[in-house]
């Protein structure tokens, strides 16, 4: 049961100043249901309102907040023309323009002759001083309603910065003052401020200080990756304690899979099924992590894994990030399976009716022999006969330790296997999986050929829609890959739509597209036509993760690969190059204004090599290196705070520092432990309280 002190934080966002049911859709696209989820946004920048300059001395293109006489308004003669406020102060005049501005609005919100006090940027254009829409036009009395210092968030259309600062002010001043899990010593050492203090230096800090932003980023950094310890601990303390069962399989399906296979495993795949083999049969549960670079060809090493527990006449189950994901592995296994005398089946949130109560039927009765599907695999109503074996196929998510919680019928252990193809560092690793057993495929299947990588810059457009063209010509398929823009599922969509609409105009409907709001049918139905090669291009956000595995597939595309992070553009280059043809990858990037150093960086190592291991390296220095504030990279969506990366010092510590707390108090019932306890709900990680015997 969760403590009562945290209620307020798990309440609805409905619970916060000026948050209504039709607010709290918005909320929930950017953010969360929750209080705490909006507590969790991290603003990607501030604005500074604290210059007031007079009129004659505002640095153009500058933020500013001005004291003004209001003088006249000019409506426009036709809607083109933009709405002007003629404005003044002792020393010069602005202008404030609106576009589509509404005459009654505008003249209660500025009445002529009135004094207003008014915040926003201010430009020149055909020389005059200007300020387009400004963000705040109040009475003089009302001047603290603008701040100084402005947190900048992300947001979805009908949800405004103003809205969500408010939300979040509010739900700080009615956080509780939680008690202090950190260590007293260390919180001395760090000068970190408590939970709540560092929270209100990030939504509403009283100056922006870089240095003191990053210092509570960094507080609420180390809480999160020491509740992801913590728990990791304590559950596999309790795995290690419970019995394990013994798997060991006779072989039979092992060997007839083999002989039904068109190629034969690499020496790492052999490998690392032999070391699964071993850890099933020690009668200790198996937590092993399979790390294998994209097209290394872990489906294969998963499919034998399964197998095992089916030669013994148990279940196993295989879970995918996506649904996408899901279909594309059952598309793979089903078949082996059925030419092996075992029937494999697939439940997603789609399987729904009559056919998902007769699947959930056959499965209970231990008909299946493996279940492929999304998180909805280990859903209430899913009762396995006996599952022996789960594996996760966990592409870069964290939050691990729920899914090491999975156990069969009956409470019979589950041995699990995480599969992960983002090659992170082995300290890394460690700090993420906890100590996992750790099987890699440092070897990929023979015959593939290097892709060539080559970086071009977007207004050379034109050269490679002909490159397009030729490869379409000699029955190619390519992959044409945009990214996320200001994180605006609106403005994405557009971005990707109009893409794909230009590309149409020139290939006609050799083209295909996806991106993540179209309907689950038509995606499929559109990766079905690229899969099958009815459509030569398919256009796609990266938001149906590109996880297909379309061998003929051999020219990527990546669209202002300027945006992608390292991690991001090894895993979409990696989704060609899987046949034997040779493969080309081109990253296309905006060089107005220039390149910053780290992007340049980034697409340099993308050209030098294909090692996902040594890209991980580089990728490590380069965000150990990285922005303060910038947008979060790709590759810990899980995390609100911490970055694995520029925290990777902080991951060792957080380790040690569970590892001692637990060992002095193994069921966390001193004042430590009590508000170690709350950390853990905090983070959500409830079944690892679970696991401790009071409380
Ligand atoms: P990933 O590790 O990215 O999941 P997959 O398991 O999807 O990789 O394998 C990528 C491709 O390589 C698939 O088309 C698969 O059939 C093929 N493959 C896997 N193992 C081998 C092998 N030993 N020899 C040749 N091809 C292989
Ligand atoms: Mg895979």
């Amino acid at each position: 049961m969760r403590p009562e002190i945290l209620f307020s934080l798990f309440a609805p966002v409905t619970t916060l100043p000026g948050v209504g049911p039709r607010m709290a859709e918005k909320f929930a696209k950017v953010a969360g249901e929750r209080v705490l989820d909006v507590l969790w946004l991290r603003p990607a920048g501030y604005v500074d309102r604290r210059l007031r300059p007079s009129i004659v001395s505002v640095p153009e293109g500058s933020v500013a907040t001005l004291a003004l006489n209001v003088l006249a308004h000019q409506t426009p003669p036709h809607p083109k023309v933009p709405y002007r406020v003629i404005c003044s102060d002792d020393t010069s005049a602005i202008e404030l323009v609106f576009f589509g501005g509404r005459n009654d609005y505008l003249s209660r919100l500025l009445p002529e002759g009135s004094r207003r006090i008014v915040s926003g940027r201010v430009e020149r254009h055909d020389g005059r001083l200007q300020m387009a829409h400004p963000d705040y036009a109040v009475a003089p009395d009302q001047a603290d309603q603008i701040p100084e210092i402005e947190p900048v968030y992300p947001l979805t259309e009908g949800l405004t910065n103003k809205a969500v600062a408010k939300a979040a002010r509010g739900g700080l001043l009615n956080a509780p003052d939680l008690p202090e899990w950190q260590d007293a010593a260390w919180l001395a050492k760090q000068r970190w401020a408590s939970w709540r203090s560092s929270l209100t230096a990030i939504h509403a800090p009283p100056h922006v200080d870089e240095a003191a932003l990053e210092v509570a980023r960094r507080r609420l950094a180390y809480d999160e990756v020491l509740a992801n310890q913590l728990a990791l601990m304590l559950i596999r303390a309790r795995m290690k304690k419970a019995a394990g069962r013994v798997v060991d399989g006779s072989g039979a399906l092992r060997a007839k899979l083999l002989a039904a296979l068109p190629f034969k495993p690499t020496g790492a795949q052999t490998r690392a099924v032999r070391e699964i083999a071993a850890d099933l049969k020690t009668g200790e549960r198996m937590l092993r992590l399979l790390q294998g670079d994209v097209g290394a060809g872990k489906t294969l090493v998963a499919l034998m894994a399964m197998l095992i527990a089916v030669e013994t006449g148990a279940q196993a189950a295989l879970m995918a990030p996506t649904e996408i994901l899901a279909r594309q592995h059952m598309a793979t296994i089903g078949p082996l399976a059925a030419q092996i005398g075992i029937r494999a089946e697939v439940l997603t949130g789609r399987e729904k009716g009559k056919a998902r109560t007769a699947l959930l039927a056959d499965l209970a009765a231990g008909k299946i022999q493996i279940l492929i599907g999304t998180h909805a695999l280990f859903t209430e109503d899913v009762a396995f006969e006996d599952l022996a074996l789960a594996v996760v196929d966990e592409q870069h998510k964290f939050g691990v330790s729920q899914r090491m919680s999975l156990s069969g019928r009956g409470g019979r252990p589950t041995h699990v296997l995480v599969m992960t193809a983002t090659p992170i560092p082995r300290t890394l690793s460690m700090t993420i999986y906890g100590d996992m057993d750790v099987s890699k495929l440092d070897e990929k299947p023979p015959g593939r050929q290097p892709i060539a990588t080559r970086a071009v810059p977007l207004n050379r457009l034109e050269e490679v829609e002909n490159a397009v063209a030729r490869a379409i010509q000699s029955g190619d398929r390519v992959f044409w890959v945009c990214p996320l823009v200001e994180q605006n599922e609106k403005l994405d969509v557009t971005a990707v739509e109009s893409r794909f609409r230009e590309l149409e105009r020139r290939f006609g409907d050799k083209v295909a597209l996806a991106h993540g709001k179209m309907k689950a049918a038509q995606k499929d139905e559109a990766m079905e036509r690229f899969r099958s090669g009815a459509a030569s291009v398919l256009v796609a956000t990266t938001v149906i993760e590109v996880g297909v595995d379309v061998p003929e597939a051999t020219v990527m595309i990546v669209e202002h690969a300027e945006r992608f992070g390292l991690a991001q553009l090894h895993q979409l280059r990696g989704r060609v190059g899987r046949g034997s043809r040779a493969s080309s990858c081109l990253l296309l990037y905006q060089d107005d204004p220039p390149l910053g150093e780290t992007a340049k960086a980034r697409l340099k190592i993308m050209r030098e090599t294909e090692d996902g291991f040594v890209i991980a390296e580089e990728d490590l220095k380069l965000r150990g290196a990285g922005e303060l504030l910038g947008t979060k990279q790709a590759g810990t969506p899980d995390l609100h705070y911490a970055d694995l990366f520029r925290d990777a010092d902080l991951l060792s510590v957080a380790r040690d520092d569970a590892m001692l707390a637990v060992g002095r108090d193994a069921e966390l019932t001193s004042t430590r432990g009590e508000a170690l306890r709350a950390l853990l709900y905090l983070f959500e990680r409830d079944e690892a309280v679970r696991y401790l015997r009071s409380g």
